[in-house]
């Protein structure tokens, strides 16, 4: 079995002690490649180093999350573009987006830079990773609004939305991820967009350290733990894992322009 991790915080503070032992579990499970998806500029960097430190493995998205936009600037947007641009291991604009659930930045700054950094992507034609909580209906509005659906390729990460809203997402063409979530107890929404959609959208993540699928809820997530969102998934589906996991492979390698060859 192959599997993506589309959605990874590996340079996130949780994974300090324990990274490089880490990096080898993940060398050696069926995990074949992790995209490293900045929140700020310093992570951007951060997953943009990891990226050239293990090529082919990793690699990385950059972009200001909303929490994370009340410190973002202009100069860092220019040199987020550049990074899009120019590094051979960064394949995405993201993660940005707009979260009302912490509001950890004001709702107007969110906004702006959300629409600054949409803008950008769509000059660059590059993939484009959204963080959407709590803001459903502006996300997608915006996100329509701005013309990138149908120019850009556009993944929806971590979808907490209704199945009717993915629906929507899907006929403009973008992808849905789901991670965790569809694993937990009450998990009613997550399931019914794994249930029914395409599975030509659908992607997998971890978004790890969060997000930690059962049984390991609450624990510090990481990578190796997404073969139990394939199962999961596969279970609501009615088919094998192997099936669940070979076309999630396939729609991210596509999705961000990777190619891949299996070492044998
Ligand atoms: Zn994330």
């Amino acid at each position: 079995m192959r599997l993506f991790d589309t959605h990874t915080h590996l340079c996130d503070r949780a994974f300090d002690k324990f990274r490089d032992r880490l990096m080898a579990q993940i060398a050696a499970s069926d995990v074949k490649i992790c995209v490293e998806v900045g929140w700020d500029f310093a992570s951007s960097q951060a997953g943009a180093a990891l990226a050239e430190k293990y090529p082919g493995m990793v690699y990385a998205a950059v972009g200001c999350h909303p929490h994370d936009a009340k410190d973002f600037s202009e100069k860092q947007l220019e040199r987020i573009a550049e990074l899009v641009k120019t590094h051979p291991g960064v394949v995405a604009l993201g993660e940005i987006g707009l979260d009302f659930y912490r509001d950890n930045s004001p709702r107007d700054v969110q906004r702006y830079w959300f629409s600054a950094q949409l803008a950008v992507a769509k000059e660059l034609g590059c993939p484009i990773v959204i963080h959407s909580r709590d803001a459903d209906q502006e996300c997608f509005d915006t996100l329509k609004a701005s013309g990138v659906m149908g120019k850009n390729r556009v993944q929806i990460h971590c979808y907490s939305g209704s199945a009717e809203m993915a629906k929507e997402y899907v006929k403009l063409g973008a992808n849905i991820s789901l991670g965790g979530a569809v694993t937990f107890k009450n998990a009613r929404r997550p399931v019914e967009v794994a249930r029914s959609i395409p599975l030509e959208n659908l992607m997998l993540e971890t978004d790890c350290p969060y997000m930690a699928p059962v049984p390991y809820r609450g624990k510090i997530n990481n990578p190796t733990y997404i073969r139990l969102v394939a199962e999961k998934i596969a279970q609501v589906r009615g088919v094998d894992a192997e099936e669940i996991a070979e076309a999630t492979f396939r729609n991210a390698l596509d999705f961000f322009g990777i190619e891949y060859e299996d070492k044998v």
